[in-house]
């Protein structure tokens, strides 16, 4: 019988995880663990990790991003990157911009060191290149929005060296663009690939480019409106392109990926006023739990209810944490969407509970 117990013992996947990972912290049967084996510096506040996942790594397709999940104090803190290097490549690497009071980022920027280990989950989402397609792109990115944008222009260019690639780049000042020589570089090899760096601030007498304008596109894109068009970038950027396409008709050739939601003085009190509304119970079908809606978001009950779903950028974006609602009506925090159909696909980090809720999860 013990012979028995130890024999399962060493044969569970945890036991063989905790035994082995005394000796290689990245080894596991069941988890993606990643080292850094490279730190570089692209901008002032932007920095690079090049990480050498484990034998669990399957991949990603330029654009997409990973979720990763970093021990800081104890407390383990995920956030998506989108990769910045080559698919094919053994390692894989992420470029992360500092922001003044972020967890996640400035342990990258200030504390990460050569050997530490980080968990990533699987890649995910929809802003990658649409299948062989012939199309001329319009890429254009603001700010830490240049890593995906930076990933589907050499994806672009390495399925055609000849294709038809224009860059619109937003940055403050000449300093803070990332990639500016690899792009530079890029541009020089493939007569196709036009870039324009558009920073907001001038410098030694230049001009500065100011914000997107319909000037930028007729310079750099003229036949804009003919182009498949990829944009990441801060709320500012992103509304403004947005309102360029829609007045034109052509919202649908527009594809957006958002790295943070853009908040507002007026969400925050609908918020406020939100809170004011007593608890509902919230059932979790295949756990088999029941909880009290004592947190704003479903997430946030599941994991007061003591369950781990997966979760990526916990607001809204990613999608990694959509589940199947069975039953109940709710509020999207995002859209304003209140959805009561059974079986819907909803986004738990951003949907709050308008009644009795149950899940599948
Ligand atoms: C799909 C996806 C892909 C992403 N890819 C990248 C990437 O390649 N490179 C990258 O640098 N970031 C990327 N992000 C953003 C990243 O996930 C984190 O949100 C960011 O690094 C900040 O995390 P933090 O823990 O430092 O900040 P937090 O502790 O979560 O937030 C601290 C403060 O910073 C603000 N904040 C958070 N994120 C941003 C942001 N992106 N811009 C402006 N203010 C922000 C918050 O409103 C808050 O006030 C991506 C996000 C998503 C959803």
């Amino acid at each position: 019988m013990r012979a028995l117990r130890s024999l399962s013992l060493a044969l569970d996947p945890d036991w063989i995880d905790f035994a082995v990972r005394h000796v290689d912290p990245t080894f596991s049967l069941t988890r993606t663990f990643a080292r850094v084996v490279e730190i570089r510096r692209e901008t002032a506040d932007t920095t690079t990790l090049v990480l050498r996942p484990n034998r669990r790594f399957r991949g990603f397709v330029p654009g997409q991003h990973v979720p990763v999940r970093v021990l800081i104090g104890g407390v383990v803190h995920e956030r998506c990157y989108s990769p910045t290097s080559e698919p094919h490549e053994r390692t894989l690497a992420i470029t992360v911009k500092r922001q003044p009071s972020g967890t996640v980022s400035r342990w990258v920027s200030d504390t990460a060191a050569l050997g530490d280990v980080v968990e990533i989950g699987p890649a995910a989402g929809e802003f990658v290149l649409p299948p062989a397609s012939t199309t001329p792109l319009l890429l254009i990115a603001g700010g830490s929005g240049i890593t995906a944008v930076w990933s589907l222009a050499r994806a672009a260019l390495r399925r055609r060296a000849d294709a038809d690639v224009a860059l619109l780049y937003y940055a403050r000042r000449r300093a803070d663009f990332a990639f500016a020589r690899g792009i530079e570089e890029l541009s020089a090899r493939h007569e196709g690939f036009r870039v324009r760096f558009l920073p907001q601030s001038p410098e030694d007498g230049e001009v500065a480019a100011g914000r997107f304008s319909e000037a930028h596109l007729a310079e750099s894109a003229p036949d804009w409106a003919e182009r498949d068009t990829f944009l990441c970038g801060p709320a500012g950027l992103t509304k403004a392109v947005k309102r360029h396409w829609q007045s034109a008709g052509l919202v649908h050739r527009l594809r957006c990926e958002a790295f943070a939601l853009a908040t507002s003085a007026a969400d925050a009190s609908e918020d406020a006023s939100r809170d004011t509304r007593g608890p509902t119970s919230v059932s979790f079908r295949r756990s088999v739990r029941t909880a009290l809606s004592s947190a704003p978001t479903l997430l946030a009950v599941a994991e007061s209810a003591g369950l781990r779903p997966p979760t990526g950028c916990r607001m809204g974006i990613c999608r990694t944490c959509t589940c199947v609602k069975v039953s109940g009506t709710v509020r999207d925090r995002v859209t304003g969407e209140i959805d009561s159909a059974a079986g819907s696909r909803i986004r738990i980090c951003v949907s709050e509970p308008l009644g009795p809720v149950t899940l599948d999860l």
